[in-house]
């Protein structure tokens, strides 16, 4: 299943993951990912229970509750969510625990504290500096 990861015998580090930490840190995620579709679930029918309506009033209300939706389901945690879906895509590709930037090992104690972290801290650190005059576009 996690192809690259089984071959960790060979590596000189411990930075790698074992597949008891790819299974645990995979459903963290699923587990964040489950609570945070909760959340925009119940803010989804707390706006449209008790409403009675036609169909075509339903649809304008409906509109009406997805702008609505989007601002109460707040901006950060869409876009954790889209991160969250993205990185469980690594996991079926076996890469999970990879920097995207240079394919080193991001190591478990950085996963374990931040598990969509997609970058290793030096990658992480060099990205942040670049985007830091460009982070209020
Ligand atoms: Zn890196």
């Amino acid at each position: 299943m996690y192809t690259r990861l089984e071959n960790t015998d060979s590596l000189p580090n411990d930075e790698y993951l074992t597949n008891e930490q790819v299974l645990e840190l995979h459903n963290r995620l699923i587990d964040q990912a489950n609570e945070l579709l909760e959340n925009a679930q119940n803010a989804m029918s707390e706006l449209t229970e008790n409403q009675e309506m036609d169909p075509d009033e339903l649809d304008v209300a409906i509109s009406a509750t997805n702008r609505d939706l989007s601002l109460r389901f707040a901006d950060r945690e869409r876009k954790m969510l889209k991160k969250i879906t993205k990185i469980l895509e690594r996991f079926q590709e076996g890469e999970y625990g990879s920097c995207d930037e240079c394919g080193e090992a991001i190591g478990y104690k950085r996963l374990s504290f931040r598990p969509v972290a997609s970058l290793c801290i030096d990658c992480k650190t060099e990205q942040e500096q670049l985007e830091h005059n460009s982070w209020d576009r």
